[in-house]
This record gives C-alpha cells, structure tokens and sequence, in this order.
C-alpha cells in the first residue's frame, strides 16, 4: 500500500519535472541539481563557483533549506539572483516547488541556474525538479564508506564533487577506495576533487560546469 502511494506521488513528481525542463529547455537554461550531507560544503562550493564565473555566465541560485535563509545570504553578497525555498521541515526538494520559484527568475536572461537542495544523502535523488544533471558534493569528513552506503546519489549524479580533500592527511579516508567505489557505482562519472578553504581544484570544477553550460546551449 505504502509503496504505491510513493510511486503515485513519485509519478506527479516526474511530471512536473518534465514540465520544468521543457521550460529551462526554451529558455536555453543550463541546471544543476546540487546535492549533498549537510556540512559537506555545497554553499562553499557555490561560493568559489560565484567568484570565478559569475562574470562568464548568466547565472542564478535557488537554495532549499528546512527553515533558514542563512545560505541564500551567503549567495545574495555575490550579486547573483538567489531565491530561497524553505521546505518547512520537508527534506529534499521537489519539482512543484522548483516550478513556483523558477518562474520568478529571469530565465530569458540567464545561462546557469544552480538549485542547491535540502543537505541530505537519501531522497533528493530520487525527486527530479527539471534538471540537466545532478550533482553531489562528499566532502572527506563524511568517510569513504559514504558511496557504497548511498548508492543512489552516485548512480544519479552526473558529478562528484569530493570537498575538503586538504584534510586527507587527518582523516580515515582512503580517496582511492572512495572513488573506485563511485566508479563501480556509475562508472565513468566524473569525479572532481577540491578544497573550498584552500582554494584548490576549484578551476577544474568550473571547467566542467562551463562545458555543460556550453554543451546545452550548443556552443
Ligand atoms: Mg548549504
Ligand atoms: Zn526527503
């Protein structure tokens, strides 16, 4: 019983979602579905992404979080278009609430659009809100079991993003293991390997989010 209830609920989901990227499609908007733990650095990321990029593309943030605006704050010192969603406790995004908030958004006037969801490793890969690829962000504290233990966010990421790599050397993290793990996963995925306090990596980051940009809008 439960379980066709979720699918039912899934089914409206999947619709609305296709109905969003049919809109990002004729707006020509490239999007990102930004996923990961709390605290493995998403916002960081986006930070170090805003910085280098911002005045190469056309780009904007939605931000999901449970109840706070605290992330879209630190999106909004950039100058670039954020828009907040609070999922009041709810935890991960879905494509009705992208739909409602994506249309206030610029989109004859944007390249780039980066919806960071709720922190959280399970179920927001299983809602699509209408993106191009997803993405997911592990950053080294989190442990290099974290992939076998969360498969589905790996088979559905386009990206790995594997954050705070500088800590390594004081973390029980084998970064061979983990990334052969995400490979067996989905292989072939990208993985890309940074830190956002140490300002590594993050070039090769924007390389390949710049060519998906390009590669959408057939450029
Ligand atoms: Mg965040
Ligand atoms: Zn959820």
């Amino acid at each position: 019983m439960e379980v066709t209830v979720m699918k039912n609920i899934l089914g409206e989901n999947d619709r609305i979602a296709a109905e969003n990227q049919a809109l990002f499609k004729e707006k020509n908007v490239y999007v990102l579905n930004l996923m990961g733990s709390p605290g493995a650095g998403k916002t960081s990321l986006l930070e170090k992404t805003m910085e280098r990029i911002k005045d190469k593309v056309r780009m904007a943030v939605i931000e999901g979080d449970l109840f706070t605006s605290k992330d879209a704050e630190r999106i909004e010192k950039h100058g670039v278009p954020v828009i907040q969603i609070n999922t009041a406790g709810g935890c991960h995004l879905d494509a009705p609430m992208v739909q409602k908030t994506a249309v206030k958004l610029d989109l004859d006037n944007l390249d780039l659009l980066i919806v960071e969801n709720v922190g959280n490793l399970v179920c927001p890969a299983e809602f699509a809100v209408g993106e191009d690829d997803k993405g997911v962000v592990l950053s080294i504290t989190e442990g290099d079991d974290k992939p076998m233990k969360y498969p589905l966010i790996f088979k559905e990421s386009a990206v790995a993003v594997l954050n705070k790599v500088d800590l390594v050397p004081f973390c029980n993290f084998n970064l061979q293991s983990a990334e052969e793990d995400i490979d067996t996963l989905h292989p072939g995925m990208d993985v890309i390997e940074v830190s956002c306090t140490k300002d590594a990596g993050l070039d090769a980051w924007c390389d390949w989010l710049l060519a998906r940009v390009r590669a959408k809008q057939g450029k």
